[in-house]
């Protein structure tokens, strides 16, 4: 961290700034300049409080040289992180890892349709929805812990590993004895509770970014999750609100090679909940591959014209299938591999 005396800083501001320094721990490096007078915090700035020194009188303004999400932070762990899963579905490895299936579960035919669908074309990660966070309360909010049943019974007979969102801190005991793995969806992102209790889980965590956050606060969220000792988290770039209204949210691309850059945490791209329209998700989905995204989120139904939830992005089995041959392809292109 780095403050900025003002200009006409007094001898005393200086000297109290240094003051708050020691108290906190750490030492002071003083540059007096020709026009300002700067001094560097010598030691670890994160657990300095936004605020710390900017309220003191003198200061102009104050430089974080350390993002403050040290945990997720690349610096602290350089190696690409791989989260193993059950049925030998890696995330964050060469190979593109594709998490497939319906929006919501909403029977065990749809279901054993949609999971079939999707592990035919090589896919080792069910993804549904069991509790549904739904923008209208009338909506259909999902089956609840008979969905989690369902996911983990028909996942078992594919071989494939269950992914399946959690809403209340409440539930994570129930969706870690189900699931293999967590999602934290766009609407709780920043909620601290349900990221405390999913970070001591034990199951690997997919943290989706919030329609309105931004990458820092992503980062953020994500080391609630390490900082509660769960090692295993892959962050999600599920598009942001933007004034576009041609598309359900804005995919921010840029976001796939700047999370790679600050994190080594695997990060995958859902260009069905970002589009929000089908003929839209397999241009994206190769977009973000090509970009370095380590894996997809797809939302697939046997007839996504009689879906419950989302039907206007879900792909079909057909359309997923072609999805897929894109996806060979595009990583092929940039010297990934996929199922
Ligand atoms: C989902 O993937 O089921 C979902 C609800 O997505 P998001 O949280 O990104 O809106
Ligand atoms: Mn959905």
């Amino acid at each position: 961290m780095v403050i900025v005396m003002q200009a006409g800083a007094s001898e005393e501001d200086l000297a109290a700034v240094l003051d708050r320094i020691g108290s906190l721990g750490l030492a002071p490096h003083v540059s007096r300049g020709e026009e300002r007078t700067i001094v560097g915090l010598i030691g670890d700035e994160r657990p300095v409080e936004d605020g710390t020194f900017e309220a003191l009188p003198g200061v102009e303004r104050v430089v974080r040289i350390l993002h403050p999400a040290k945990l997720a932070s690349r610096d602290f762990h350089p190696e690409d992180r791989v989260i193993e899963l059950p049925g030998g579905a890696r995330l964050g490895g060469q190979e593109i890892c594709v998490m497939a299936g319906p929006c919501a579960v909403e029977s065990a035919e749809q279901l054993r349709e949609a999971a079939e669908a999707v592990r035919a074309n090589g896919v080792k990660v069910l993804r549904g929805g069991a509790f549904k966070p739904r923008t209208s309360p009338y909506s259909f909010q999902g089956l609840g812990e008979k969905g989690l049943l369902l996911l983990r019974e028909i996942a078992d007979s594919l071989d494939m590993a269950v992914i399946t969102e959690v809403v209340t801190p409440q539930d994570v005991p129930l969706v870690a004895e189900h699931a293999d793995v967590l999602q934290i969806g766009a609407r709780n992102m920043a909620n601290y509770e349900l990221l405390k209790s999913a970070g001591s889980a034990g199951k690997p965590v997919v943290l989706k970014r919030g329609l309105g956050s931004t990458v820092d606060e992503l980062l953020q969220a994500a080391e609630y999750l390490l900082a509660h000792g769960n090692e295993h988290v892959a962050l999600c770039e599920r598009g942001i609100r933007t004034f576009e209204t041609a598309t359900r949210f804005t995919l921010d691309i840029n976001a796939v090679p700047v999370l790679k850059q600050l994190t080594s945490l695997p990060v995958v791209i859902d260009p069905s909940h970002s589009t929000g329209h089908a003929p839209l998700v397999a241009p994206i989905a190769r977009a973000g591959i090509a970009a370095g995204a380590d894996g997809l989120l797809i939302e697939v139904h046997p007839n996504p014209a009689e879906a419950l939830s989302d039907g206007a992005q879900s792909l079909d089995p057909a359309g997923f299938a072609s999805l897929m041959d894109d996806v060979r392809r595009v990583a092929a292109a940039v010297g990934r591999s996929s199922a």
